[in-house]
């Protein structure tokens, strides 16, 4: 018997996912754009996708071929995409523009994060393999470079983000411009040149027990109002600790925030990687992207320089493998990363250990796959500013 092979996407399946990739400039998807001018889908699953961009040389390309490839390829019964690159003409343009001008008076942003903001959410597929320690860990080391890093506590009942960053106070709200109802501001943190911009159910509830309460309310819930009640401002990243294994923030979160993509952490023992998978599946099924694979709590090097693998060796390779993505770094077991957490220094911030080094390289990785909010200026939105002021009659959707 013949193993039956998954269909093909519909056009319009195709034009759903096309949905996830955003002009970060243009303030929109490049389907309602008019950026995405027609897919066609073969029966041995090659996808063929017409993309206009607004000029030639714009700066986005890159990020835009990448995304629209990498959504595209979340279908499992999708082999191959293929862009069939064009340019706007002066009409095309001039409607484009006035989309984007409708948009950006009318649309107040379904979420406060900014079109421009990488988001990354670290998930798991089961408790204690170190997601919280690797989420603040980055977000430290991202934070150093001189960026600009929000972390949302998505772990609502977990929560340990506020002590490993020594940031417990509480949040408060105030009225911001452009909206009526007060906001939550995120509690801040200087890093070197950078900042972190943190929310977590711990900032709210008295004490970690308190957060009992929070038992009954829906883990989704909470997360939809950090992502539309807290006043996030200019943000290069968003970290998102994820709690483990639950499938429904993670739907929830492609639903918001559909650019999304996953980093997935597990540890090198076979029974954490057979786990994680769990986690990558509901990521294809929510059509979420996947950044990479972090193997935590990788071998224990003593001070004579044996390296001890306590937890086996090869699961985050094994992992990143069967899912088809890359593995960023494997952090070692270093105790500093374990008092760091509990002292609220974290690693990156304090040390100069092993550890530290890798959350740094793992960094930089995930910087250089960025397109810098600085650098997308030159096509649209040099353009959206000569443009002239009058918004001109509402483009039909
Ligand atoms: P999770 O968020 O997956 O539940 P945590 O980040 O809370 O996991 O980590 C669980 C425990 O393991 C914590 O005590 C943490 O300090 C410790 N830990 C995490 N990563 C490392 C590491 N690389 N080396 C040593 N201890 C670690």
């Amino acid at each position: 018997m013949t193993a039956r092979r998954v269909q093909p996407p519909t056009p319009a399946d195709v034009t759903n996912l096309l949905r996830a990739v955003i002009d970060p400039e243009l303030g929109d998807n490049i389907v309602d754009l008019g950026m995405a001018t027609g897919v066609t889908v073969s029966d041995a699953g090659l996808v063929t996708v017409g993309i206009k961009l607004t000029i030639k040389g714009c700066p986005l390309r890159a990020q835009i071929k990448n995304d629209v490839e990498s959504r595209v390829a979340t279908h499992p019964g999708v082999t191959k995409v293929k862009i069939d690159w064009g340019e706007m003409n002066a009409d095309e343009r001039a409607a484009v523009m006035t989309r984007a001008r409708w948009n950006a008076k009318e649309n107040a942003p379904a979420t406060q994060v900014p079109l421009n903001t990488r988001v990354l959410a670290i998930a798991s597929g089961k408790g204690g393999v170190g997601k919280s320690s690797v989420t603040v860990n980055l977000a430290a080391a991202l934070a150093s470079q001189g960026l600009t890093v929000g972390v949302l506590d998505a772990d609502i009942w977990g929560f340990s983000v506020p002590r490993m960053l020594k940031m417990s106070d509480r949040l408060e709200a105030k009225v911001v411009e452009g909206s009526e109802k007060p906001k939550m501001i995120p509690n801040q943190r200087a890093v070197g040149k950078g900042l972190l911009k943190v929310v977590s159910t711990g900032m709210l509830v008295e004490d970690e027990g308190t957060a009992l309460m929070w038992r009954g309310l829906m883990l989704t819930k909470a997360v939809e109002q950090f992502l539309k009640d807290v006043h996030w401002g200019d943000l290069d990243f968003l970290l998102i600790d994820m709690p483990p294994g639950t499938g429904d923030v993670q739907m929830g979160l492609a639903r918001m925030l559909p650019r999304t993509d996953l980093i997935i952490v597990t540890t090198p023992a076979v029974s954490a990687q057979k786990v994680a998978i769990r986690a990558a599946d509901m990521a294809r099924r929510s059509f979420l992207r996947i950044a990479g694979v972090i193997e935590n709590m990788s071998a224990f090097t003593c001070e004579h320089g044996t390296s001890y693998p306590l937890f086996g060796t090869g699961g985050g390779q094994n992992l990143a493998t069967e899912i088809g993505a890359e593995l960023l770094g494997q952090i070692p077991i270093e105790s500093d990363v374990a008092s760091g957490s509990d002292s609220g220094e974290p690693v990156t911030i304090a040390g100069g250990g092993q550890a530290a080094e890798v959350f740094r390289d793992i960094a930089k990785k995930i910087i250089s796959q960025t397109v810098p909010a600085n650098e997308m200026a030159g096509c649209s939105a040099r353009m959206l500013e000569t443009v002239t002021l009058s918004l001109g009659p509402k483009p039909a959707k």
